[in-house]
């Protein structure tokens, strides 16, 4: 025989709060409260399993369930001291639903059934309250019929209304008993006509007639639509709590009300929440009236307060976790009706999790398990404040996290002109490229038509920690007007506007925000998780501003240097443009001179900000058109400037044009067709070690070559910097120290990486174009087919944020270990986005890989992930 019903009464339980999946959160809880020997009305619970049966069998109930049920029922009766159809004081039950995760779109609760034209009267003589009694008989038909019996709810309320108007009444409470007697025979009436049958006067045909309606709203469409969207199986089933019930509602000597045992906001450590007095329930989320703040109950109701407050405490360090309660106080008495896991914000969870390892409630390490390391950014970026309503113009990509206001302007150039006035802007562009960076530094937020999360504007955002929205696809821009259009509406240069790049939102006007700081229990969160994590944890920096923050958020190096993002600002791009078109070797020199000392200093500066900590520095990588002037004015003065015929510029810049250029001539090829490139990025990386060795501790240098796809590319370029460094030890009398390593970002090199570790010392592996490369979508036109591929559950995520671990996570996995076998102290790194994702934290640490580099503001979010990804291999073991 199945065990389908579960009993709980104060002081004993035959479930337990380990028993979720069968009793549903709010019945495993009540049990375990039970228990405790808490004050809980008695009641029992039908498992999942009757709901599981329901749908196995054509909507019937097994056969051995009634019998159960009675057995619980006359268990009730005897715990609360008078039975179901006591005819002087007769139990009323409530029934309530409970899945194993709260979910909108159940039934509603019911309360007061064994109500009918007999037990009312016996309720209004035993409460000497005919109105009261009266009141919850109406509210009873009202719920039941339009849950159980199918009666559209706007007729009560209709009825209701008609009755206030006619008796010149405005509120309910105006109401008489004799009022509240003619609204019931109104209320039947209804149901007698819309149900084809007089409203069920049997309390157990209202119990069965409940209990099967939880179970059919189970699959009510809003509710299989959640659990779809949700990823929960629709087959788990819904529990049915039903228990004696206690009212709020009878006089001012009761209360009902909701409390957290701490703040749900900021953590503090208080109880935090409201109450009503002489109320039920269903008041205090209606919005009818305005609660109390819990501490006011000290002083209405101070015994019930008092033990309420013993309850709480009791419930957080039973279950070691901040608690939601809902309670109820019937004349002086305090009954609890539900306890369950606080929901909380980013800081609070943060402020809770530190306080109670602090108290000894929980171990450092579960107080690290229990931060979703993602919701740190929250804490880092300026957010929009949670209190504020608002409303999307549109939406795109979360790219980059934060939020940040600001006027319109639509090209890079307006952005840094903006800035200089002290001008707050935000970038607006159907996409970006290189040269748009300085805009993007200037601007506070970068807003694209077009793009994925691995788009240019995203990861160059991601890495400034600016809040970037990509691929807002219904932004309609008109470059020429200097105008957008979205959601009907026309926005023009210098109007305001809101983006959130947390939510992926576009958001009219000025929005209100706040911001965070790596301090308090912030931060020793972080250096709890520096104790127990296996994996380094590196920032992917360029500039100061970039390597401090990379510092203050506690990156231990630097694990990616673009130099190119240096080549963008003021004079140098101009010398990066002789330097590309010049047609001579001769010619590149004299441009690269003139970039050295501009190189030096700004490798100098990144040096003393780090401090003896590594910094890997990778040579020039992107296709040199990116770098060519754009339109016919722009190449005239360029011209110009070199002194050259715009003609053989233009002629240059056509040559140079290629059909794919991220395929194309880039990477450590730029390195093998011009080596003086090379040779000038040694020299400015040399000389600036040696210059800032003199005020600080010596940088460890690493530079590393990237797209390498053979060995012999490699070796090429190392030998040109040995060449450069031993030239350097001459002049200077001071040889500096490095390494020389490979970026493994295509196939090849992964599949190669022994070979190639033959030459490198240490290998990082570009997971960005790794990702490209493997599944052959370009990381910049993604987006326009990414989404659907992700919600049609062809890939589990977007590879470019999670690494497809079947196949990029193999090539990693085999690189490593091809390159460990064939050079056993090789250093291995991931520098592309990956770095920063938790979940491919988690995998690189599986693999054995030594470090991690991602951009500064998700340095917290790998440190956290990382002692995450090292505390679950260390208990995997222990299994
Ligand atoms: C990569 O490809 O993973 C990488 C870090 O380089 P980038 O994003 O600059 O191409
Ligand atoms: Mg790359």
């Amino acid at each position: 025989m199945s065990k389908w019903v579960y009993s709980f009464s104060q002081g004993e339980a035959e479930g337990a709060a380990a028993m979720v999946e069968l009793l549903g959160g709010k019945g495993a809880h009540l049990a375990e409260m039970a228990r405790l020997g808490l004050p809980v009305p008695p009641g029992f619970t039908l498992t999942t399993a009757v709901c599981a049966y329901f749908y196995a069998n054509e909507r019937s109930l097994p056969d051995d369930l009634p019998a159960q049920v009675e057995e619980a029922l006359a268990r009730l009766g005897h715990a609360a001291g008078h039975a179901f159809d006591d005819r002087q004081w007769p139990l009323l039950v409530s029934v309530r639903s409970g899945g194993r995760v709260s979910m909108p779109g159940m039934m509603d609760t019911v309360l007061n059934i064994g109500l009918n034209d007999a037990s009312v009267e016996a309720l209004a003589r035993k409460c000497g309250d005919e109105r009261f009694a009266f009141d919850c008989y109406r509210r009873f038909i009202e719920i039941y019929s339009s849950v159980a019996l199918g009666v559209p709810h706007y007729e009560f309320e209709d009825a209701l209304d008609f009755y206030k108007e006619e008796r010149g009444a405005s509120r309910d409470a105006d109401l008489s008993a004799c009022d509240w007697r003619a609204v019931v025979e109104s209320y039947k009436e209804i149901v007698a006509r819309h149900a084809g049958a007089l409203f069920p006067q049997d309390p157990r045909a209202q119990l069965w007639g409940a209990v099967e309606a939880v179970f059919s709203s189970w699959m009510n469409p809003r509710a299989v639509t959640y659990r779809a969207l949700n990823h929960i199986p629709q087959d788990w089933g819904a529990a049915v709590t039903v228990q004696a019930m206690v009212f709020g509602n009878m006089d001012e000597n009761c209360a009902t009300g909701v409390a957290f045992s701490r703040n749900p906001s900021s953590g503090a450590r208080e109880l935090y929440g409201e109450f009503l007095l002489n109320a039920q329930g269903e008041d205090i989320t209606s919005g009818l009236r305005t609660p109390q703040p819990i501490s006011a109950l000290k002083d209405a109701m101070p015994r019930a307060y008092e033990e309420f407050r013993r309850c709480a405490e009791r419930l957080e360090a039973h279950y070691r976790d901040m608690q939601d309660m809902e309670f109820t106080v019937e004349r002086g008495k305090l009954w609890m009706l539900q306890t369950r896991s606080g929901k909380r914000t980013a800081p609070a969870a943060l402020k809770i999790a530190v306080d109670m390892a602090d108290e000894g409630l929980i171990s450092r390490e579960e107080a690290l398990a229990r931060i979703d390391p993602a919701s740190l950014d929250q804490l880092l970026h300026p957010t929009i404040d949670p209190s504020v309503k608002r409303t999307a113009l549109a939406k795109g990509l979360p790219a980059s996290p934060g939020a940040a206001f600001g006027g319109i302007v639509f090209t890079a150039q307006d952005a840094q002109r903006a800035a200089g006035e002290g001008r707050k802007v935000i970038l607006v562009r159907v996409e970006t490229s290189p040269e748009d960076i300085g805009g993007m530094h200037a601007a506070q937020g970068i807003l694209t038509a077009r793009g994925g999360m691995t788009s240019h504007a995203a990861v160059v955002a991601r890495g400034m920690g600016k809040p970037c929205v990509t691929g807002a696809g219904s932004l309609r821009i008109d470059y020429e007007d200097r105008s957008f259009s979205v959601a009907g509406r026309r926005f023009r240069q210098g109007d305001t506007i809101t983006i959130d790049g947390s939510a992926g939102e576009v958001l009219a006007g000025a929005v209100e925000m706040r911001r965070g700081e790596l301090t308090g229990e912030f931060a020793v969160l972080m250096r709890w998780a520096d104790a127990h994590a296996r994996l380094k944890v590196r920032a992917n920096a360029e500039t100061p501003l970039d390597a401090r923050a990379a510092r203050k958020f506690g990156a231990q190096g630097i694990g990616l240097a673009r130099t190119e993002h240096m080549f963008f600002e003021g004079a140098r791009i101009v010398a990066v443009r002789e330097m590309i078109l010049a047609d001579t070797a001769e010619g590149r020199r004299a441009a690269l001179a003139k970039l050295l000392p501009m190189q030096r200093d700004d490798f100098k500066e990144l040096f003393l900000i780090m401090a003896g900590l590594p910094v890997t520095i990778r040579l020039l990588d992107p296709p040199l058109h990116e770098f060519l002037p754009q339109g016919e004015a722009e190449l005239a003065r360029v011209a110009l400037a070199m002194g050259a015929d715009p003609e053989k510029l233009r002629k240059r810049a056509e040559e140079l044009s290629e059909f794919n250029p991220m395929l194309g001539f880039r990477g450590v090829r730029l390195a093998v067709a011009f080596p003086e490139i090379v040779d000038m990025q040694a020299r400015a990386i040399f000389e600036a070690a040696i210059a800032a060795a003199k005020s600080s501790a010596p940088p460890h240098l690493e530079i590393m070559a990237p797209l390498v796809f053979t060995r012999a590319e490699l070796d090429i370029v190392k030998a040109r910097i040995e060449e450069t460094a031993r030239a350097i030890a001459a002049e200077t009398g001071v040889a500096s120290n490095y390494s020389i390593g490979a970026m493994i970002e295509l196939p090849r090199a992964a599949l190669c990486a022994g070979d190639i570790a033959q030459t490198a010392e240490f290998l990082s592996f570009g997971t960005n174009d790794l990702t490209q490369t493997a599944l052959g979508i370009s990381r910049d036109d993604a987006g326009a087919f990414l989404n659907s591929y992700v919600a049609k559950g062809v890939l589990p995520a977007d590879p470019f944020v999670t690494i497809d671990q079947e196949g990029v996570g193999e090539l990693v996995a085999l690189g490593c270990a091809r390159a460990r076998k064939a050079r056993s102290d090789v250093q291995l790194g991931v520098c592309g986005e990956h770095g920063g994702d938790p979940a491919s934290i988690a995998f690189f640490e599986k693999i054995g890989v030594d470090y991690i580099s991602c951009s500064p503001f998700r340095v917290p979010i790998a440190r956290l992930a990382a002692a995450q990804a090292a505390l679950a291999r260390r208990s995997e073991a222990v299994e």
